[in-house]
């Protein structure tokens, strides 16, 4: 039996999460929310955990009012969910969206949990940070992104063999095929229609302009110990192959399955076992073909802003991350046009102070001087 500290549980990932945990019986131990109390309340009494968070505070009042006639302790804020991370239990779930996510995992390793990770900004903000904290406690970091989760597969029978290179997939999101010109005119309801996955809006828009496979290369950077030049970008729409390796001999192992979000999810809270999954099997004969293509940089230049700021360490990915959160975030309000996304982060980048040095509270001014900064 399993038990978890679920952050984030009121988000796309977070809901299938529960799922899984309903499904094999795994023990959820405490919840948290950004700001939906409402769902947070139904989880809760579902649940029945033994702690709730809300990280807005002046929901505090209303959560503890709504949940009083059960036997859950409540707490908000930031320290609230770092209190949550910290708890005893197999495995931290953090699904939090944005950076806000890093010190919650970092309060996780820092007290000895396996943390099952689908906050990518974690370690796009402080990667060094994060593994090299992993391994002074000797726990484990389990990816719950696709592509990671597929790469970590493909890794589990390699006998110590070292891998060569890294093919990580993408769909291409909604905009695949534009040209900067028709790409310049689109809208945030087309933004917002991923083909394949049906995500939160932060991801879906970072998967439209391509910002999301830039996330996920320093995110495979850090997780598989590899360099940028070893990770090779290839589109592929029917997101069936949801990345693979390649070793010394040529052999290239991958993992194939329906694009859903349970598969990885499971495999990140029953490692090393696997065990029955509501997806729909994969039927190859259904599917009929795969299909592989170049990215194509000019159209959507966020991969290279992100293989830029991992090259020049530091910060700079902090600055790229919190500024695309940012832009976003603008898009997302109709302030913004969605070309001018990748403008945003290209300013910040060059504009934000730059510090070579790395280290949570570096990370925590350049979160504020990148918001502050960026209009
Ligand atoms: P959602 O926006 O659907 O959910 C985010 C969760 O985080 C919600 O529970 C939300 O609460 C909570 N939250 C928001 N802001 C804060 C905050 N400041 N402090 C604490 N909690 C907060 O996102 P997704 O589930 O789509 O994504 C979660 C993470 O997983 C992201 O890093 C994403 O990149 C990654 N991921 C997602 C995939 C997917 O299929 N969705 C696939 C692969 C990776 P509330 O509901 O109250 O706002
Ligand atoms: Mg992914």
């Amino acid at each position: 039996m399993k038990e978890i500290v679920l952050l984030g549980s009121t988000g796309s990932i977070g809901t299938q999460v529960l799922e899984v945990a309903r499904l094999h019986n795994i023990t959820v131990k405490a919840l948290s929310a950004g700001s939906n109390i409402k769902l947070l309340e139904e989880q809760a009494r579902d649940f029945l955990p033994e702690y709730v968070c809300v990280a807005d505070e002046s929901k505090y009042l209303e959560l503890k009012k709504s949940v009083s006639d059960i036997p859950v302790k409540v707490l908000c804020g930031k320290k609230g969910i770092c209190e949550l991370a910290a708890l005893p239990c197999d495995s931290t779930v953090n699904a939090v969206v944005g950076m806000a996510g890093f010190v919650p995992t970092l309060t996780a390793i820092n007290a000895g949990n396996n943390v099952a990770l689908a906050n990518k900004e974690t370690l796009v903000v402080g990667g060094e940070i994060i593994t090299a904290a992993a391994k002074e406690k000797g726990v484990r970091l389990l990816p719950i992104d696709s592509e990671h989760s597929a790469i970590f597969q493909s890794l589990m029978g390699s006998m110590g063999n070292k891998l060569k290179r890294i093919i990580l997939t993408a769909s291409g999101g909604p905009f695949r095929g534009y040209t900067k010109e028709r790409l310049a005119n689109v809208t945030k309801e087309q933004a917002l229609k991923h083909p394949n996955w049906s995500m939160g809006a932060k991801i879906t828009i970072d998967s439209a302009t391509m910002m999301n496979k830039g996330l996920e290369l320093i995110e495979a950077v850090w997780l598989f110990g590899a360099s940028a030049e070893q990770v090779e970008i290839v589109v592929h729409p029917q997101s069936i192959l949801h990345s693979a390796v390649e070793f010394e001999d040529g052999s290239v192992i991958g993992q194939l399955g329906m694009p859903d979000m349970r598969i990885p999810i499971q495999l990140a809270l029953t490692y090393p076992k696997r065990f029955n999954s509501p997806a729909k099997p994969l039927s190859l004969t259904d599917i009929g073909c795969l299909t592989f293509e170049k990215p194509d940089d000019r159209v959507f230049p966020c991969m290279d802003l992100a293989r830029y700021a991992l090259k020049k360490g530091g910060n700079m990915p902090c600055i790229m991350n919190k500024a695309n959160e940012v832009a976003v975030r603008l898009f997302l309000e109709d302030r913004i046009r969605f070309f001018e996304i990748s403008e945003k982060i290209r300013w910040a980048m060059e504009n934000v102070s730059f510090s070579k040095e790395l280290t949570p509270e570096i990370i925590l001014d350049t979160e504020k001087e990148t918001e502050n900064r960026i209009v």
